[in-house]
């Protein structure tokens, strides 16, 4: 399997090239040359692998179709150190739960656990194999890497419980002073290991963004001290959460020949870009819902055609914080699946079009008309009040309690749902991420896995910053060695 840049570039890369990247040279986002095609016989298979083995054998079977250049049985004994109960929080790894919903009569709906990770999020599933394949392949290079990054809470905190004590890596983790949920804060900063460094910036995640950009361009400082990335554009990250889509089938199914939807939580695209990709190798999925908040860029472009990207006073801060995004950085992989692989196209609109007037309009395009019968995306909004409501109502009918993203999800699931195609509702978060949410809705606190009892009173390892280039540069240079 090689991998190509959606911005044609003539490079073809293997996996264990791409992996320690982030963006191709021309700018572009990595994606393989084709998708494996899953015939039915092998999805048979795949669901005897699932059913008899588990969840660290599937993620074997999926990743071994698109990673040729690590040995298989080091392959396997990567996802079956990744992927246990013991981290995982079940032997299931991404149990379903049935939902009772009023609203979605006749149709059955299961919120899909992504989020019983040593982080509370979703970003576990893929970011924990990063931590073991960056591990891996550093070892076998001889060779070492900084992760510098910028958090507004679940990305950072993923990254650093996947890297920590792992050799050859060190995190180093901006985040906006005073601005994450004090459990995001209490999570990250109790973290003691020598490798992780928090570094909490006088300003907003914006301004961490920033430095982390200018850090990066400077190639030669870039270069010497080995500066690299975990963002959600890294193939690896994607290609891991391909796995959870066909646990999520096998188990929602008897028989192959049945179909699901799933729902999804927005942001960036990165979760339900992988979603499409299943698709692509032939899961039988009916529609992919991509679900936002406030921050509806991609709902618009589903709705209409148009790709408009926001400008920072044009980007809600809302309370599910982790779909706060002013653009989606993922969403180049599918708009060139959805131009067929035209790669000068897509350079003219991401490169071109969006730098000269911030937006992209493909409404007329009969690609686009065709897109959606096709790929099978329906997309909807969510709001403040929404989810508030969706957090009630779960609550008040199954007595569960959801995350504010997992309610954007849900919210916009609901009406979308078919009769006879069961609905999976990804989960990304627990609700205890984002207490002050769930206490508006329901007067009460959200219940705490007992592994963070009194979190917020270890000790704090972070160190306080301007907004600095030089400051973050200095703090850089002086822990790596
Ligand atoms: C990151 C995140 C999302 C958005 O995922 P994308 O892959 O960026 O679309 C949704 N919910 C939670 C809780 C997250 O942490």
């Amino acid at each position: 399997m090689r991998y190509l840049s959606t911005r044609g570039h003539p490079d073809r890369k293997r996996f264990c090239e791409i992996l320690l990247e982030g963006l191709a040279p021309d700018g572009g986002l990595y994606l393989p040359e084709t998708y494996p095609h899953i015939s039915p016989a092998q999805l048979g298979r795949l669901r005897q692998v699932f059913n008899t083995q588990g969840y660290a054998a599937l993620a074997y079977e999926v990743l071994s179709l698109y990673i040729d250049d690590i040995p298989s049985s080091d392959l396997r004994a990567l996802c079956e150190k990744t992927y246990t109960e013991a981290i995982f929080g079940t032997p299931e790894i991404v149990p379903l739960k049935p939902l009772q919903t009023k609203a979605a009569l006749g149709a059955t709906v299961y919120l899909q656990a992504l989020s019983n990770g040593p982080t509370l999020a979703f970003k576990d599933m893929a970011m924990q194999l990063l931590g073991n394949l960056f591990e891996y392949e550093l070892t076998r290079r001889h060779a070492e890497l900084n992760i510098l990054g910028a958090t507004s809470g679940d990305t950072g905190s993923a990254a650093e419980y996947a890297m920590r004590g792992k050799k050859g890596v060190r995190v180093f983790m901006t985040s906006p002073e005073g601005r994450m949920s004090p459990f995001q804060q209490a999570q990250m900063f109790s973290l003691l290991d020598a490798n992780i460094h928090n570094i909490a910036i006088e300003g907003v995640f914006d301004d961490c963004q920033d430095i982390v950009k200018a850090v990066s361009n400077d190639l030669e400082f870039k270069r010497k001290y080995k500066i690299g990335t975990v963002n959600s554009i890294n193939w690896a990250r994607l290609l891991a959460q391909v796995v959870y889509y066909f646990a999520g089938y096998f188990q929602a199914t008897q028989n192959d020949t049945q179909k699901v939807s799933f729902s999804v939580p927005s942001g960036n695209f990165g979760n339900v870009c992988a979603g499409h990709v299943a698709r692509m190798m032939g899961l039988p999925i009916a529609h992919l819902v991509v679900a936002t908040n406030e921050n509806d860029v991609l709902d618009e472009f589903f709705k209409t055609g148009v790709y408009r990207v926001r400008g920072t006073a044009d980007t809600h801060e809302t309370s599910s914080p982790s779909m706060d995004i002013s653009k989606a950085s993922n969403f180049e992989r599918f708009v060139f699946d959805l131009l067929q692989r035209d790669a000068t196209r897509v350079k003219n609109l991401f490169h071109d079009q969006l730098s000269q007037t911030g937006q992209f309009n493909l409404g007329q395009d009969p690609l686009f008309a065709q897109a959606k019968s096709q790929y099978g995306f329906l997309s909807g909004r969510s709001t403040h009040a929404d989810r508030l409501k969706t957090i009630q109502d779960v609550y008040a009918d199954n007595h569960i309690m959801i995350d504010t993203h997992t309610a954007d999800g849900l919210k916009v699931a609901v009406p979308l749902a078919q009769a006879d195609v069961p609905m999976l509702v990804l989960e990304t978060a627990l609700p205890i991420k984002f207490a002050a949410t769930l206490v508006e809705a329901l007067g009460r606190e959200p219940d705490r896995p007992a592994k963070f009892e009194g979190i917020e009173a270890l000790p704090k390892r972070v160190s306080l910053m301007p907004k600095s280039v030089d400051a973050v540069k200095a703090y850089i240079v002086q822990h790596c060695d």
